[in-house]
């Protein structure tokens, strides 16, 4: 284990630093990787970011982008970063499964572990700890330790503030979930006086979709909604072949569960995709209802209480079918 202090004095000097977080990278991993990037290269340290695997278009703008290594795209030159790294920043991931092939590589490495991360029950790989389930994102977390933890609020610049904003931006959806406090909006101003464009990063992350993508969201909403009114629950299933008609490609079908909870008195909604491998889910839900439960307790995931994902080896049918049949024994909440 490391303390505050020692993690100071072993960052005074250059070091061989990677930074990875979660497969299928969102706002919130790459905005707080890139973010603690910036921050890191200003001290002189070689550090790298590792995504474990592609991530959406619309998220990469970000500044350092041109600098992630994408480990699927690169297992030999991420393998050879990961062991040579003398410290291994884990942001927006509490276990090693979430990076895949990568948890394997990261576990045996000799380098400082620092998990930096707001996900509920973390597993026990690092050596350092920065943890706050409360916090509405990884990037906020990675503000505050470097202004609180490691007092050094003149080294976030531009770029830092610009990641870091992308990151709260999109895992406090837009400002909008009970997790986005006054705090919160105190360090979104900092960010915005650092010289975030925050009108800019919001145009660059929601208006920047293909057409096809919106085409595929038209279908969805009008052909593959289904709503249980009798369990204020409603659902969005597609298969293989309805994402090769639109051509969809990653990130796409991101957010398009949140349209489904936008329905008047909807407290729980999921989109279920038959991908190559798996079926996955996404659940979102509203106030108390814990959709992590139903991910945990069902379909080999987790996640926060109102954003949780999971999956499944069985087919899109059984899947679909299995997840009306949960319903009954959630009435009680979901009714209330
Ligand atoms: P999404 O629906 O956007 O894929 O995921 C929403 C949230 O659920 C993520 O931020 C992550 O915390 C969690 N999540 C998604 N998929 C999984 C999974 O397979 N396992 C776990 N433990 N959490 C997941
Ligand atoms: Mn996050």
């Amino acid at each position: 284990m490391l303390d505050i202090a020692s993690l100071i004095e072993f960052l005074a000097q250059p070091k061989k630093i990677v930074i990875t977080t979660h497969h299928k990278p969102d706002g919130d991993a790459m905005g707080s990787s890139l973010g603690l990037y910036n921050y890191l290269i200003q001290l002189g340290h070689h550090a790298t970011v590792i995504a474990p695997t592609d991530y959406p278009q619309n998220l990469s703008w970000m500044p350092g982008n041109g600098d992630v290594v994408i480990y699927t795209e690169n297992v030999e030159r991420s393998t050879t970063l990961i062991a040579e790294a003398e410290m291994i920043f884990c942001l927006d991931f509490n276990a090693l499964s979430r990076i895949n092939d990568m948890g394997i590589l990261v576990g045996k490495s000799s380098a400082f572990k620092v998990m930096i991360d707001h996900h509920l029950e973390p597993a026990d790989f690092d050596d350092y700890r920065y943890w706050d389930i409360n916090a509405c994102a990884t990037a906020q977390l990675v503000y505050t330790f470097i202004v609180e933890e490691l007092n050094n609020k003149k080294l976030i610049n531009k770029d830092v503030a610009t990641c870091l904003y992308a990151g709260i931006l999109t895992d406090s959806a837009s400002f909008s979930l009970p997790n986005t406090t006054s705090a919160v909006h105190r360090i979104v101003a900092d960010l915005i006086d650092a010289g975030a464009p925050n009108y800019h990063i919001h145009d660059l992350i929601y208006n920047n979709s293909s057409e096809s993508r919106l085409r595929f969201l038209g279908y969805c909403l009008s052909e593959k909604l289904e709503v249980f009114y009798e369990y204020n629950t409603a659902i969005i299933t597609v298969s293989k072949q309805d994402l090769e008609k639109y051509g969809i490609i990653t990130g796409d079908t991101e957010g398009i569960v949140n349209y489904a909870l936008s329905i008047t008195g909807i407290r729980l909604a999921a989109f279920i995709v038959e991908r190559t491998d798996m079926v996955k889910l996404s659940l979102r839900s509203k106030g108390e209802f814990p959709a992590n439960e139903i991910c945990k307790k069902y379909f080999n995931g987790g996640g926060h209480r109102n954003a949780a994902g999971g999956m499944s080896n069985s087919n899109l049918q059984d899947v679909i079918n299995q997840f009306k049949l949960i319903l009954p024994e959630y009435k009680k909440l979901l009714i209330q």
